[in-house]
């Protein structure tokens, strides 16, 4: 299968390696993408494992396991990666997603450090999330496969 992170790579030489730990993310923006992915596999304890040590207790696996299940993610687009200084990366983004018959995008500048010697998700800032559009039951699915919403992602 395609990559659910969208670099047009399959997902075994992409994220796989990275969420089944059998590799490490040399950077902040594959690890940023291994993340998203996990999102859309509902893989909740790569999302907890990849959050860095100060992040966990705000995060706790429920929550984010509930917030995975609750949402069906189509897109990641990446909009630019940086560093402020020796010890944060930064990636920014938007990335849509489905919850129930809403579409939803969100933008973030997402701000990394390396723990360990691998490089963790610290934080966020939010720049908008916002609802794109209820989708109704015969219109196409905004997940571009060409079938009906009803057919597709309606839950
Ligand atoms: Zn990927
Ligand atoms: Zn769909």
């Amino acid at each position: 299968m395609q990559c659910p992170c969208g670099s047009g790579n399959t997902y075994q030489v992409c994220c796989q390696s990275f969420i089944e730990a059998k590799a490490i993310p040399t950077t902040a923006e594959q690890l940023m993408r291994s993340r998203y992915s996990a999102y859309a596999l509902n893989n909740a304890d790569y999302l907890f494992q990849t959050y860095a040590k100060t992040s966990r207790a705000e995060n706790s696996l429920v929550d984010i396991q509930d917030w995975a299940e609750q949402t069906s993610w189509l897109a990641l687009v990446i909009i630019s990666t940086g560093q402020s200084d020796d010890e944060f990366h930064y990636v920014e983004f938007t990335a849509s997603y489905l919850t129930g018959n809403e579409l939803w995008q969100m933008q973030e500048n997402s701000r990394f450090v390396k723990e360990d010697g691998k490089w963790c998700y610290v934080d966020g800032d939010v720049k908008h999330h916002k609802l794109i559009k209820t989708v109704s039951r015969n219109e196409t699915c905004p997940c571009k496969s060409g079938k009906k919403f009803k057919r597709c992602c309606m839950q």
